[in-house]
């Protein structure tokens, strides 16, 4: 498949072989994986493809840090992103990503791609893997899918076993282009932060038997306003797929108008989370990774516990907070009420504050009780189970609270080693002193800023389209 979307393979051979540490190296002709990740079922379409592709990127064309590294989010576009694509996942995907960014990636955290040399935490990746993936997804929309590829051709045709830097890619795809895209690049690669966007004046004008969807697009962000491409779905009565209109902005504020035959019903910006930019809280369900991204999060812990329980639910958050250089752990004794101005982890069933978490589930599909927990039609009860809950506090500005709630002393060290790993979900349950996942999953999204209803009969929760064609196809 590499082969016919980039050029011929580059080394003799390719060999996959185990390694008693748990890596993830991609060297020169062959791969070094772990002997844990190797029995995993999905690594045929995640870290393998991806270790596989590193031999173009990297290892067939080397990567000039001075300008920052290119190869991390050319690798995973390609590789982690394509694969999804296959699956119809590519929307989810982008999210994801642009979830972890605004999640982890908060005021002085960020960086330019072009400092990005490798990833060591939450914010070098979302940056230096998601920034640039999402910056190579943008560049394909601008281009079109064939001049991409033959840019992306060319790159790997002149460079083999060369050291090349961002302006070598910049260059390559103007030429191919054949137009100026430098100023793109820099864009993306030079600047630090992202666009913001808003939708005001939206408006609908029926004239005869036409109606006119008028909208503002702003970008609310400080500093300069980027060079975009919006894409914009307008959803009519009676019409299975929504309409499709690229709004190019090249300033702060660009207005749009759209004709349609039939009712519209609903308008969304970039639905499909197309652009790079810092999402909106309310475009997103609460995930596990809003609590952990802020690194000033609050951990109360239950005074009412046995010892043993306090003492484990102590070292969770004792261990948790390695990675919230400024979090702080009180008893909820200590507190007269949860701080508005951070994320709060509320530990335990006994905790003071469970009452507040049940609260703030009220707008959500589940109920939190004295004895258990009931949502997706599974029941966890209180004595067997252990539970990991989001949601967000009811007032402005809408900070995480995560809850995580055991009877069983023995399953908090397993809960404090696999939590994290499942960041990008809002709920989950686990069983027993082994803590054996049996349910995870998301919160709906309730209200998007960037989806307007325009009236009319109820649409569903999200504009159809037709998906966009992969990049490739993965052979079945
Ligand atoms: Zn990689």
């Amino acid at each position: 498949m590499y082969e016919a979307l980039l050029g011929r393979y580059p080394y003799p051979k390719f060999a996959l072989i185990e390694n008693f540490w748990e890596t993830g190296y991609g060297m020169p002709s062959f791969t070094l994986l772990g002997s844990t990740v190797l029995r995993l079922p999905f690594i045929l379409t995640s870290s393998y493809p991806h270790e596989i592709l590193h031999n173009w990127w990297g290892n067939g064309v080397y990567v000039d840090y001075r300008e920052g590294n290119w190869c991390e989010g050319l690798t995973a576009y390609l590789a982690d992103h394509l694969m999804a694509e296959n699956r119809g996942e590519g929307p989810v995907y982008r999210r994801t990503t642009l979830k972890h960014y605004a999640d982890y990636v908060t005021g002085s955290q960020d960086f330019p791609i072009s400092t990005f040399r490798e990833r060591h935490n939450s914010v070098t990746r979302a940056v230096g893997y998601g920034k640039t993936l999402m910056f190579f997804h943008m560049l394909r929309l601008e281009l079109g899918d064939q001049q991409f590829i033959d840019g992306l051709r060319t790159f790997y045709q002149e460079n083999r076993f060369k050291r090349v830097s961002f302006s070598v890619l910049a260059d390559t795809f103007s030429r191919v282009a054949g137009s100026d895209l430098r100023p793109l690049f820099a864009q993306w690669v030079q600047q630090t932060g992202a666009p913001v966007l808003q939708v005001k004046n939206v408006r609908v004008e029926h004239q005869g038997k036409t109606y006119q969807v008028h909208a503002r697009l702003e970008q609310v962000q400080r500093g300069r306003p980027y060079h975009l491409r919006v894409p914009v779905f307008m959803t009519a009565e009676g019409e299975e797929h929504a309409q499709m209109q690229s709004i190019v902005m090249n300033g702060r504020e660009t207005d749009l108008a759209h004709t349609m035959s039939s009712r519209p019903v609903r308008l969304d910006i970039d639905p499909e989370f197309d652009v790079f930019r810092r999402l909106d809280r309310a475009e997103l369900p609460p995930t596990l990774s809003e609590a952990f991204g802020d690194t000033h999060a609050l951990f109360v812990l239950p005074t009412q516990e046995s010892p043993e329980l306090l003492e484990g639910y102590r070292r969770l958050a004792s261990a948790w907070k390695l990675t919230m250089p400024d979090a702080q752990i009180r008893l909820d004794q200590e507190l007269e009420a949860l701080p508005q101005d951070r994320a709060v982890w509320v530990l335990g069933w006994n905790n003071r504050f469970r009452h507040e978490v049940e609260r703030s589930l009220t707008s959500l599909p589940v109920q939190l009780t004295e004895k258990d927990l009931v949502l997706d039609s599974a029941r966890i009860a209180r004595q067997t189970g252990s539970v990991v809950i989001t949601s967000r506090s009811a007032t402005p500005p809408f900070n995480a609270i995560g809850f995580v709630a055991t009877e069983t002393a023995m399953a908090i060290p397993g809960l404090s080693r696999k939590v994290p790993h499942y960041d990008r979900y809002s709920y989950l349950a686990f069983m027993g002193e082994e803590t054996k996942n049996i349910l995870k999953g998301e919160w709906p999204i309730v209200s998007s800023p960037l989806s307007i209803p325009l009236g009319g009969p109820r649409a569903a929760s999200h504009p159809i389209h037709p998906p966009r064609k992969p990049l490739i196809s993965v052979e079945p």
